[in-house]
C-alpha cells in the first residue's frame, strides 16, 4: 500500500460514518415516562442524597468505578512532539477504544489547554471527583514527572502517567523473560540505556526494582553518556550517572549484555552488536523507527533476543499490553494509587503469561502457526484473551497485599469469571 493510499485510509477511519472513535450510550432503560422520571428528575435525587451521605456510594450509584480519564496538552504527542491539546485529541480517544474493548473501562479524553504545571494538576484535581482513574499521557518530560507526583500525592484515585510507566511494565516483563532465554541473571548483566526521557527514566528504575544495579547501568543522551562528572544535570539523570570514564554508546556497548533504546533511530551500528556479549538483548523501542533495524540486527547476530515498539516484527513493546489491565484491576479493588508492588505484580503476570502455552485463537489473529515462548515469543500479543484474567487479578491482589485497596476482592473465582465475561 503507498503512503497516500495509507494516508487517506487513516483519515477516512477516523472521519467515517461519524467522527472519532467512541460515543456514550445509556445503560438503563429510558423508552417510557417511568423510565425517565427514574433517570432524571425526580428518581435521581435518590441516589445523590446517598452519596451526600457517604461520598463513597458514588462508586454504587455512578459510572466513576469504571471511568479513566485520559489527560494530555499534546506537548509530547508519539513522536510528533509537541502539536497542541486538539491535535492530540486523535490519540487520546483512541485510548479510549482500547481502554474499552480490552478491559471494558470507560475511557473519556480530556485535552487541556495549558503547559503550566500548576495550572495542570488544579484542573485535574478540580476535575477528579468525576473519575475513578487518571491516566496522564503524551506530556513532555520533566513537566510530566512533576505532574503525575503530585497529583498521586494529592489525589486519592489511581494515577498513572503511561508513556513512563506502560513502557517500563511491558520492556521489565520481556527483560524477565529474555534473561531467562539468555541463562542470565539481573543482577549480573550491564546494561545499557540510549535515551533519558520519560520512558528511558521510569524503565530504568523499574528495571532497578528487580535486581539491576547501578553499577551496571550506562545511561546517555542526545550528549552521549551520563557521566557523575558533567555538569549541569537534572535530578533524574543524576540518578542514572556512571563513575565510568567513557562518553560514546560505541564505548559503552563493548562486552554489553542489554541495550534498552528508547531514544532515536539508526544510532546503534553492526559493529556495535558485534562488540556485546553472548545473547544479547537489544530492545529497540524508538519509535516508529528502531535504534537498529530489525533485520540489520538479526543478521548481524544469531544470538541476539530482539524487541522493537513495531508491529511488524516479533516482540512488539506495546503499551496496550499493560494500561487496560493496570486500570482494570487497580479500579476493581477501589486502589488509592498504582504503586511499585502493582507494576512488579504487572510485570511478573505478563512474563508468566508469555511461557504458557499459546491458545490456537491467538496464532490465528497473528497469522502464526505455533507462538512458543523463545527468542521470537517473550511477551504475550495484545490479542491474547488470557490477558484480561491474568493481569487484573494480579494487580488487584497486589494493590490488596500493599494495603492501598479500598474494596478488596474476597471472592477470587466470581472476579475472574467476571473478568472474562
Ligand atoms: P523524551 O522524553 O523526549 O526523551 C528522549 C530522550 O532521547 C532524551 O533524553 C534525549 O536526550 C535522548 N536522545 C536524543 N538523541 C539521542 C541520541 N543520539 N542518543 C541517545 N539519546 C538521545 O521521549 P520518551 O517519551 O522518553 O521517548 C523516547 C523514545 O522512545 C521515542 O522514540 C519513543 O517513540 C520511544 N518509546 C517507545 C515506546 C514503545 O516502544 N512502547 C514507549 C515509549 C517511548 P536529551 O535528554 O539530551 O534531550
Ligand atoms: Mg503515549
Amino acid at each position: 500500500m503507498s503512503k497516500a493510499t495509507k494516508r487517506r485510509e487513516a483519515l477516512i477511519y477516523h472521519a467515517k460514518p461519524r467522527p472519532g472513535k467512541i460515543k456514550i450510550v445509556p445503560t438503563k432503560k429510558y423508552s417510557t415516562q417511568r423510565d425517565l422520571a427514574l433517570a432524571y428528575s425526580p428518581g435521581v435525587a435518590e441516589p445523590c442524597l446517598e452519596i451526600e451521605k457517604n461520598v463513597e456510594n458514588v462508586y454504587k450509584y455512578t459510572i466513576k468505578g469504571n471511568l479513566v480519564a485520559v489527560i494530555s496538552n499534546g506537548t509530547a504527542v508519539l513522536g510528533l512532539g509537541d502539536i497542541g491539546p486538539e491535535a492530540s485529541k486523535p490519540v487520546m480517544e483512541g485510548k479510549g477504544l482500547l481502554f474499552k474493548i480490552f478491559a471494558d473501562l470507560d475511557g473519556i479524553d480530556i485535552e487541556l489547554d495549558t503547559k503550566d504545571v500548576d495550572k495542570f494538576v488544579e484542573t485535574v484535581k478540580t476535575i477528579a471527583p468525576t473519575f475513578g482513574g487518571i491516566n496522564l499521557e503524551d506530556i513532555k518530560a520533566p513537566e510530566a514527572f512533576e505532574i503525575e507526583r503530585r497529583l498521586k500525592e494529592e489525589l486519592d484515585i489511581p494515577v498513572m502517567h503511561d508513556d513512563q510507566h506502560g513502557t517500563a511494565i511491558i520492556s521489565a516483563a520481556a527483560l524477565l523473560n529474555a534473561l531467562e532465554i539468555a541463562e542470565k541473571k539481573i543482577e549480573d548483566v550491564r546494561i545499557v540505556i540510549s535515551g533519558a526521557g520519560a520512558a528511558a527514566v521510569s524503565c530504568t528504575r523499574l528495571y532497578k526494582a528487580f535486581g539491576a544495579r547501578s553499577e551496571n547501568i550506562v545511561m546517555l543522551d542526545s550528549k552521549g553518556v551520563i557521566r557523575k562528572d558533567r555538569e549541569n544535570l537534572s535530578a533524574e539523570k543524576l540518578e542514572f550517572a556512571t563513575d565510568r570514564k567513557i562518553d560514546t554508546l560505541e564505548e559503552a556497548l563493548k562486552d554489553a549484555d542489554v541495550f534498552i533504546g528508547l531514544s532515536i533511530a539508526n544510532i546503534v551500528s553492526p559493529e556495535m552488536l558485534l562488540s556485546m556479549s553472548n545473547d544479547p538483548i537489544v530492545f529497540a523501542m524508538a519509535n516508529p523507527d528502531p535504534e537498529i533495524e530489525y533485520d540489520l540486527a538479526i543478521n548481524t547476530r544469531e544470538d541476539i533476543i530482539m524487541a522493537t515498539g513495531r508491529s511488524d516484527h516479533p516482540n512488539q513493546v506495546n503499551n496496550v499490553l499493560g494500561f487496560p489491565f493496570i486500570f482494570r484491576g487497580a479500579m476493581d479493588v477501589r486502589a488509592t494509587s498504582i504503586n511499585e508492588e502493582m507494576k512488579m505484580a504487572a510485570v511478573k503476570a505478563l512474563a508468566e503469561l508469555a511461557k504458557e502455552p499459546v491458545p490456537e485463537q491467538v496464532n490465528i489473529a497473528y497469522g502464526e502457526t505455533r507462538l512458543t515462548f523463545g527468542r521470537d515469543y517473550i511477551i504475550p500479543k495484545p490479542f491474547d484473551p488470557r490477558l484480561i484474567g491474568s493481569v487484573p487479578p494480579a494487580v488487584a491482589k497486589a494493590a490488596m497485599d500493599s494495603g492501598v485497596a479500598k474494596a478488596p476482592i474476597t471472592d477470587w473465582e466470581a472476579y475472574k469469571e467476571d473478568l472474562l465475561q
